[in-house]
């Protein structure tokens, strides 16, 4: 084929321009020129410069040869697209909607080289028995960071400094300090590397448990299948799912292969960190939020030029171009973190399970409480499942306490606190150990309860509970359906019915009234605007700088404090009412997660978990510690009311500036896919304000669209592109449009 015609897409985020236009190729640039190419081009009247990806070459024109401009140049510094990131770009655009324009950009690197900069690392300066004898002297309280940057030089000769002072929380003064007392030397690097670690192997790798390297073995035996299953690792907290993830991945890394390693950024400690590095060393690499555009591109660089082996990152990690991916490693496979939120939405899972296909490398998905789509495969058969039932070397699982709040009511007890909750605190505060409180805020977006007897008004078509809104009035996001606030309760008669609010704040003054001496440490959206001041907050408390940590739910997630012998859930089952069918599933993850936190080191951990109903099954299988149990319950409710992961399904978000015109676009779109028969065997349901029905003067409406079979929705939501782009072309307030596939909260 003579490489004549181009197909190119501009580089702007406007719907409109999210179709490729047609350019002629000069003679000169048809040797070299390639899909994924960045070029420039002369655009409009004025035929201003532009820049453009190639997303096309032909032969043949499809327009009139003679008025299709040339392109000027082809851009040499840029990133070639190479067609496999494309064909990702292409494929993530049509599951997910959006533009062309905006899969490109979430697959493909900012273009950014870095400026040449410095870079530190920590070497350690004397031997292993000499700073552990000068741990020893320090004040274990007054020098907390010094001893944490000892003891993690006691597990590796030399630290990047950066991950030091973000992970450890060691200051450059307390650097200045140690290197001054000669136990340390900070070595400076030209030539900027994004955290590379240079780390060499501290304590050797013992072997893997029996159970461990059963796991191991299956997979492997699997992964010399042509077209590897996925696995999944049912695994409680500490079975040794990272040391199983480890082995698999040496075993890649011998081949020459490249691995990725998914793990939400919010739970990648320092130690798991130091896990990687100290086995791994200077091939490992990570990539989190913070690095700048030229950190990323250039980790990207490093990836395509064959100098990683291993990238450790949240979602955004899936798209480095490593060479041969051998592995892609998905932990905590549940967290919702993995689905963007930016379009296109897409879930972390999916994507992976495309990338493992395309380049016949296995997919291992890792969580104590599997997310009910991946254990629903297993069941099914297209995902493998695997079981590690216990933690290594014996540590005990906490005792769990289910507290009745209706009965403390009736006891005249009307606080926060139950009287078992009370005791546990006390006797934790003369002991001297820790303890965690924390309230579940996901969705508490103003449902109303019963404290008498638990009841919560739900929506009569969805079972989802319904939302209290300013003017007194419930509403069901889902449908629309609307009623008036009980005054008393429909199922007991109580006057105790009221929406729920309780903070974190007032739980942090209760507490304080309480014990006036305790020391208490708060950590919400409030006190962690900054990135840093969360990471500053665990440290603190991994200190011991406090006795009593409050919090919202991200104080449960995937953290080891070895002192913590309590865990309290102040209203477990706040996020049982969120007006979203992953109510029920959220709320089990959470009290199976936070339980699995307590006494995880020599001393056995107690847990409360306080709720208004005991007696519902995602509590009760959450204290007992069993999935299957609580899966087998909650499969059995989607089945029955057709959510996901039985079927599919869709939200289609509008947003406009105008009052009406975002909710009668959505009726528009409704009644005409209501009509359509290409349409069969997708239900149309709403639409409806959405849950947050005004967000920063934007008013935003719902419609949901479910159907067994995912291509047929993939069909009916391109069916709603084209409804929209006839819709835009008529006068009128701009209404613009989401999609959300299979999403994982309310809209
Ligand atoms: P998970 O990822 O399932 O929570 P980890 O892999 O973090 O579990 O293991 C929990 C703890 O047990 C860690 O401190 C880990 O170092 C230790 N551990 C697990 N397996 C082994 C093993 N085979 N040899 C030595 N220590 C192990
Ligand atoms: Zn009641
Ligand atoms: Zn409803």
């Amino acid at each position: 084929m003579e490489k004549k015609f181009a197909s190119v897409i501009i580089d702007i985020a406007i719907e409109k321009l999210d179709r490729p236009f047609e350019y002629r190729i000069p003679e000169a640039l048809r040797q070299e020129i390639a899909e994924g190419m960045e070029v420039t081009i002369p655009f409009g009247m004025a035929n201003k410069e532009r820049k453009g990806y190639v997303v096309g070459i032909s032969d043949k024109a499809a327009f009139d040869e003679q008025r299709l401009k040339e392109i000027l140049r082809i851009n040499q510094k840029a990133v070639s697209l190479e067609g496999k990131t494309l064909q990702l770009a292409a494929w993530l655009r049509r599951y997910y909607g959006g533009t062309m324009i905006t899969a490109m950009r979430t697959v493909l690197p900012v273009k950014k080289k870095i400026k040449e900069s410095t870079y530190h690392t920590i070497h350690r300066q004397a031997e292993a028995e000499q700073l552990q004898e000068q741990i020893g002297k320090l004040n274990p309280v007054r020098f907390a960071a010094r001893i944490r940057l000892y003891e993690a030089l006691l597990g590796a000769d030399s630290l990047p400094e950066q991950m030091v002072k973000e992970k450890l929380q060691v200051s450059a003064a307390v650097l200045k300090t140690a290197e001054k007392e000669g136990f340390i030397r900070i070595e400076t690097t030209r030539q900027y590397r994004a955290p590379k670690a240079a780390v060499r192997a501290g304590h050797p790798f013992s072997g893997l448990s029996a159970a461990q390297q059963e796991v191991v073995d299956r997979i492997r035996q699997g992964m010399r299948q042509p077209e590897p299953k996925p696995a999944l690792i049912r695994g409680i907290t500490g079975s040794g799912k990272t040391e199983v993830y480890m082995e698999l991945i040496a075993g890649v890394v011998a081949e020459g292969k490249q691995a990725i390693v998914l793990i939400p950024e919010i739970a990648l400690t320092f130690q798991t960190l130091m896990r990687f590095y100290a086995r791994f060393g200077e091939r490992v690499s990570v990539l989190h939020s913070r690095l700048s555009d030229g950190e990323r591109y250039d980790q990207y660089e490093r990836a395509k030029n064959g100098e990683l082996d291993i990238i450790i990152g949240p979602r955004s990690a899936l798209f480095i171009p490593f060479p041969q991916i051998g592995i892609i490693i998905i932990d905590e496979e549940h967290e919702t973190s993995y689905k963007s939120e930016k379009v296109p939405k897409y879930h972390a899972r999916e994507v992976a399970e495309y990338i493992a296909a395309r380049d016949g490398a296995q997919l291992v998905l890792g969580s104590a409480t599997p997310s009910l789509e991946s254990y629903y495969r297993a069941e099914k058969g297209t995902y493998q499942l695997f079981r590690l039932n216990d933690r290594f070397g014996g540590a005990q699982l906490p005792q769990v306490h289910v507290v009745d709040m209706r009965q403390e009511l009736k006891e005249g007890n009307r606080s926060f606190f139950s009287r078992k909750l009370t005791e546990l605190l006390t006797e934790r505060l003369y002991r001297g150990e820790q303890s965690m409180l924390f309230i579940n805020r996901r969705g508490i977006a103003g449902f109303v309860s019963c404290r008498s007897c638990g009841y919560v008004v739900k929506c009569p078509h969805c079972d989802v509970s319904l939302t209290q809104h300013k003017d007194g009035s419930l509403r069901c996001h889902y449908c629309g359906h609307t009623q008036k606030t009980p005054k008393i309760c429909p199922e007991c008669g109580s006057k105790y019915i009221a929406g729920f609010k309780a903070g974190t704040e007032r739980i942090e003054e209760d507490l304080k009234q309480r014990y006036p001496s305790a020391r208490v440490l708060r950590m919400d959206a409030d006190t962690t605007k900054n990135k840093e001041d969360y990471e500053h907050i665990l440290s603190a408390f991994a200190d011991g700088e406090a006795d009593i940590l409050v919090g919202t739910q991200m104080i449960v997630k995937g953290h080891d404090f070895p002192n913590v012998t309590l865990v309290g859930a102040i209203a477990a089952d706040m996020s049982l009412h969120a007006s979203d069918y992953h109510a029920t599933e959220r709320t089990f993850q959470l009290l199976a997660q936070a339980a699995g936190r307590a006494g995880r080191g020599s001393r056995a951990g107690e847990v409360v978990i306080q709720t208004y109903v005991p007696e519902h099954y995602s509590i009760v299988q959450a204290a007992a510690q069993d999935y299957e149990a609580f899966y087998s319950q909650e499969i059995g409710f989607r089945e029955l009311a057709e959510y996901p992961p039985v079927c599919h399904f869709l939200t289609v978000q509008f947003y406009s500036s105008d009052a009406n015109a975002g909710k009668s676009r959505a009726e528009l779109v409704a009644e005409k896919l209501r009509g359509m028969r290409e349409m069969k065997g997708v239900e149309v349901i709403g639409p409806a304000e959405a849950l947050i029905g005004k967000l920063k003067d934007i008013y935003r409406t719902g419609l949901y669209l479910r159907a067994k079979d995912l291509e047929r929705l993939i069909e009916a939501k391109e069916i709603v592109e084209t409804i929209q782009e006839e819709a835009r072309q008529a006068p009128g307030p701009d209404v613009m449009l989401q999609f959300d596939m299979d999403p994982v909260g309310a809209f």
